[in-house]
């Protein structure tokens, strides 16, 4: 499916911009500030050309207007592209002050929340002008913000997940067997892009023990036939991520290969059985462990069971232990657990999965056996 999806509106926009600045005053902050990037994009549709030393910046808090801050050079852009009439702009000219023209927009104190990927020049700028703020990872004080997903973009979701699917589809019938693993990640990258991904975030192919370091990307090693071959890729479908892993091997597996398979197959769903609303994050990555651990391979499996996606392709809620966060209908994120035998090889397993009002929905859809491709 390559259809335009439904467009976001200026009260999709509007409503995300207030819900911010509530969840900010609910938390006690004096309201949200927040620089270009995914939540940027994702709370006014704006991108700026390239976040830059001349400040660009999203302030909201309870009870006041939202206002964007802008060079005025970039203003007439700003303004075509941002999505909420709500939204005041106010521009700052070459030679004056950026700093001293935002600090009348915010409380002289309090704690404001920052966007992660805020620049220290800009943060220290206004610290400077404002010495009774402080600031705080917005990440870490509403780390819920952007994880329950409305319709317009579960569809984007389901759209990148499709795509994802085809992919891989395809990649199954390239030869594996004689190339450089980044030969066939070059080749997942194009088919990333055919199905209509604008950007290609990753393109994991870790072949035999390659394929036991889950943060091998792809390298220079020869896959062989007999090679389990772990393939984890993804990127952004009109602003929204995908992010999928099968296992496949090259001829057909050994028991042993087949068996570590099937476990990771088995737990990865039964994590996905155990997705419902109300349910705590920590929950799915205890499923998903016990039956690794009850197959004897606990200590091999590495990492938590999955995260967040939606505008960046890692974003809370993070299932993992210790996150006591309930699952909402309309939050998105991976469940792929793994085992990894070090200089052997290494079986992952990923889809993303959406939580409906009674359960999970994968929204990838491919087949999870090992594939044996040549
Ligand atoms: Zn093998
Ligand atoms: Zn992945
Ligand atoms: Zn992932």
């Amino acid at each position: 499916m390559t259809g335009i999806p439904t467009p976001f509106t200026a009260d999709d926009y509007t409503a995300r911009m207030e819900r911010a600045a509530q969840a900010a005053d609910g938390a006690g902050l004096a309201g949200v500030l927040v620089a270009p990037g995914p939540d940027l994009v994702w709370l006014t549709g704006y991108a700026p050309p390239a976040a830059t030393e001349r400040l660009t910046l999203l302030v909201l808090a309870a009870g006041r207007d939202p206002v964007l801050v802008v060079p005025t050079l970039e203003a007439p852009d700003a303004e075509k592209a941002v999505g909420a009439p709500a939204l005041t702009l106010r521009d700052w000219t070459d030679g004056t002050d950026p700093y001293a023209a935002t600090a009348p927009l915010l409380q002289a104190s309090g704690r404001f929340g920052v966007s992660d990927n805020a620049w220290a020049l800009h943060l220290l700028g206004l610290q400077k002008q404002l010495p009774g703020t402080s600031y705080v990872s917005l990440t870490e004080a509403l780390p819920m913000l952007r994880a329950v997903k409305d319709a317009a973009e579960l569809e984007r979701l389901a759209a990148a997940g499709a795509a994802a699917d085809e992919a891989y589809g395809e990649i199954l019938e390239v030869a594996f067997a004689g190339r450089r693993e980044s030969d066939v990640a070059r080749d997942l990258a194009g088919l990333l892009r055919r199905s209509g991904h604008e950007q290609v975030d990753f393109t994991v192919v870790g072949s035999g023990p390659n394929g036991a370091d889950p943060h091998h990307e792809a390298g220079e090693r020869v896959i062989e036939h007999g090679d389990t071959v772990v393939l984890d890729f993804g990127g952004l479908k009109h602003g929204y991520g995908s992010d999928t892993s099968r296992t496949v091997h090259v001829g057909e597996p050994t028991a042993e290969e087949q068996r570590v398979h099937d476990i990771v197959r088995a737990a990865q769903q039964a994590a996905c059985e155990a997705v419902r609303p109300g349910v705590a994050c920590q929950e799915i990555d205890r499923v998903a462990r016990a039956y690794i651990t009850g197959a004897g391979y606990g200590d091999r499996f590495i990492h938590r069971t999955g995260h967040g996606i939606g505008v960046t392709t890692h974003e809370p809620p993070y299932m993992i232990e210790g996150e006591e966060q309930p699952l909402v209908p309309g939050m998105c994120f991976s469940v792929e657990p793994g085992i990894y035998l070090p200089g052997r090889f290494g079986v992952r397993i990923e889809d993303i999965v959406t939580v409906t009002g009674d359960g999970g929905r994968r929204l990838n859809r491919t087949p999870r056996e090992m594939a044996v491709v040549d």
